[in-house]
C-alpha cells in the first residue's frame, strides 16, 4: 500500500535555465582595501549627484530617461569619476530601476518615493570582459582607464544547487561590496545554470522542528517506510552562543557612554558576532537541505510536502502559551530559508499541508495519544505500536499528503530510521562532554599509572580507562523499528 496512487507527473526529466548568485567572501591587501573604500564612497557620490540632478529636472517640468542620466554622469570628467565607465553607467541604471520601482509601487497604492535619500555608500559593479577579467591567473577588477586594478586570486564558486564549481564562463556582472556588519569584502557573482527537477512518482512528507530541523519519510516499497531525521543540535548551539554573546555585549553598551569610542567598538563587537553567527547559521541551512534533498533524490521522489509550521516564528510577542525562552527559540527558527534551499537543489516546489496532530495520532491505528520522551508508544492494547517520536510526525504527514488523511500504515509495514546530523562535525557541548571524558580518562590513567610505575599491579579502574569508548562520533545510526 501507500504506493498505489501514483501522482500524474509529467515523465520527461525538466531542466530549467535559471539565474542564481554566489557570495565569495575576498581579502584585500592594504592599499586595493583603501582604494575600493575611496571607489565605494565616489560610487555613492555619483548617486547622490545624479539623484538631485533628476529632481531638479522634475522640478523644472521635465522627465529624464534611462540614458539621460547616463549621459549625466559618464560625461564627467575622469577625475570626478574615479571608476570604470561601466561601474558608472551601472549606477545610472540601477538609479533610473529604483525610479521605475517606485512609479509602479505607487500605482500599485503603495506610500513610497522617489530615491531621495544621500547615500555614504555603493557596491561597485564590473561589466563581464570589460570590468572585469581574468588575466595572469588573477581576478582583475578594473577601476577607469589608467588607474591600476584591483587583483584578486580567482575565487571559488560553488553552485547552492548542484553543488559543483561554477566555470568562469557563466559568471555575470560582479558586484564588489562592503559586509557593515562583518566588516568584510565579498564578491557577488551571479551565474547561469540549469537544474534538473526530481519527477518520480514517490511523495516525500517532511516534518519540521527545533530539536530535528527536518524528519522526511517516503514509502521505499509497498512494506517499508523510509524515515531520515535530520539533528538541529548545531543551530541550537550556534544561536544560544550567539544570544549569549550578544546579551552580554548589550549589557556592557547600556552602560557605555553614547557616542564614545568605547561604545562605538561594544557596537562593532556586537554586529561582528551577529554577523558571524548569520554564516554559520546560513551554512547549516545548507547543509540540512542538502541531506534532505538526498534523502528526495535517493527515493526520486516527485512530490514533496511539509506539515505547515508557517506563521510558528512569528508573532511570538504576542503568543503567551510559550515561555520567554521558548518564544525566543521560536522566532529564531530559520524554517522557512531551509525549505527555500531544499526547493532549489531538489528543482521541486514544495506544498504544504495542514499538520494538525500529526504527531499525536498514532501511525498503526489512529488513536490519539500524547508521546513522552523521545519514544512514541500506542496505547491502545489491541495496536501497541511503538516507534521514535521523530517519524510519527513525518509519517502522518505523508499518509495525509497521498491519502487526504491520516490512512494508518497497515500492521506488518517496517519503518527504517536514519539519523543524520547536519553538519558532520561535534557540537559544542559534544566537544565539552567529550573533553570532560578524555580529562577523567587521562586522570584514571596517570593515577593508575602512577600507582603501577611505583610497584602496584594496575587497578581495575585503568583497566576500565582503557576498554571504555569514547562518544560515538559524526556517523550515522540505523535503527529499525
Ligand atoms: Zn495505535
Amino acid at each position: 500500500m501507500g504506493m498505489d496512487e501514483p501522482r500524474e507527473a509529467s515523465a520527461e526529466q525538466a531542466a530549467l535555465h535559471t539565474c542564481r548568485s554566489a557570495k565569495v567572501p575576498v581579502t584585500l591587501s592594504g592599499h586595493d582595501y583603501r582604494r575600493a573604500h575611496d571607489a565605494c564612497h565616489s560610487a555613492a557620490g555619483l548617486w547622490n549627484q545624479a539623484v538631485d540632478w533628476v529632481h531638479a529636472e522634475w522640478r523644472g517640468g521635465r522627465s529624464p530617461g534611462k540614458y539621460d542620466i547616463r549621459k549625466l554622469l559618464t560625461t564627467m570628467s575622469a577625475s570626478e569619476r574615479p571608476l570604470h565607465a561601466h561601474s558608472t553607467e551601472a549606477i545610472a541604471y540601477d538609479l533610473h530601476e529604483a525610479i521605475k520601482t517606485s512609479r509602479t509601487n505607487r500605482k500599485n497604492g503603495m506610500k513610497v518615493r522617489a530615491p531621495w535619500r544621500k547615500k555614504n555608500y555603493r557596491p561597485l559593479s564590473f561589466s563581464k570582459g570589460y570590468g572585469w577579467r581574468i588575466s595572469n591567473d588573477r581576478l582583475n577588477l578594473s577601476l577607469g582607464r589608467r588607474r591600476p586594478r584591483i587583483a584578486l586570486p580567482i575565487p571559488v564558486v560553488v553552485d547552492s544547487g548542484s553543488g559543483e564549481v561554477v566555470a568562469v564562463e557563466a559568471w555575470g556582472e560582479i558586484q564588489l561590496c562592503w559586509d557593515i556588519d562583518a566588516r568584510e569584502w565579498s564578491l557577488h557573482i551571479p551565474y547561469e545554470t540549469t537544474r534538473e527537477t526530481s519527477t518520480g512518482n514517490a511523495v516525500t512528507a517532511v516534518d519540521e522542528g527545533i530539536i530535528n530541523s527536518m524528519a522526511l519519510a517516503t514509502w521505499a516499497d509497498a512494506r517499508t517506510i523510509d524515515v531520515t531525521v535530520i539533528n538541529g543540535r548545531e543551530a541550537r548551539a550556534i544561536k544560544r552562543l550567539r544570544n549569549k554573546s550578544v546579551g552580554a555585549l548589550q549589557h556592557k553598551i547600556s552602560r557605555a557612554k553614547n557616542g564614545s569610542k568605547h561604545h562605538r567598538r561594544l557596537v562593532a563587537a556586537k554586529k561582528k558576532v551577529k554577523a558571524k553567527a548569520d554564516r554559520s547559521l546560513r551554512d547549516f541551512d545548507h547543509q540540512v537541505a542538502r541531506k534532505a534533498a538526498d534523502h528526495v533524490i535517493a527515493h526520486d521522489s516527485g512530490r514533496l510536502v511539509y506539515g505547515d509550521v508557517r506563521g510558528i516564528e512569528q508573532k511570538t510577542k504576542k503568543r503567551r502559551s510559550a515561555g520567554r525562552h521558548q518564544r525566543q527559540i521560536l522566532s529564531q527558527w530559520s524554517r522557512g530559508r531551509q525549505e527555500r534551499y531544499v526547493d532549489e537543489v531538489t528543482g521541486l516546489e514544495g506544498e504544504h499541508l495542514d499538520e494538525a496532530r500529526s504527531t499525536k495520532t498514532c501511525p498503526a491505528c489512529g488513536a490519539r495519544n500524547r508521546p513522552a520522551g523521545r519514544d512514541y508508544r500506542c496505547k491502545n492494547p489491541d495496536c501497541g505500536f511503538a516507534c521514535h517520536r521523530d517519524a510519527v510526525g513525518a509519517i502522518n504527514i505523508l499518509q495525509k499528503a497521498i491519502h487526504g488523511t491520516y490512512v494508518p500504515i497497515g500492521p506488518d509495514t517496517t519503518i527504517r530510521v536514519t539519523y543524520l546530523r547536519a553538519v558532520e562535525r561535534w557540537s559544542f557541548d559534544q566537544r565539552n562532554a567529550h573533553r570532560k571524558v578524555q580529562c577523567r580518562k587521562a586522570r584514571a590513567l596517570s593515577s593508575a599509572q602512577n600507582r603501577a610505575s611505583s610497584g602496584e599491579i594496575p587497578s581495575s579502574e585503568q583497566r576500565q580507562a582503557q576498554s571504555s569508548t569514547s562518544p560515538s562520533g559524526p556517523d550515522q545510526l540505523v535503527a529499525v523499528a
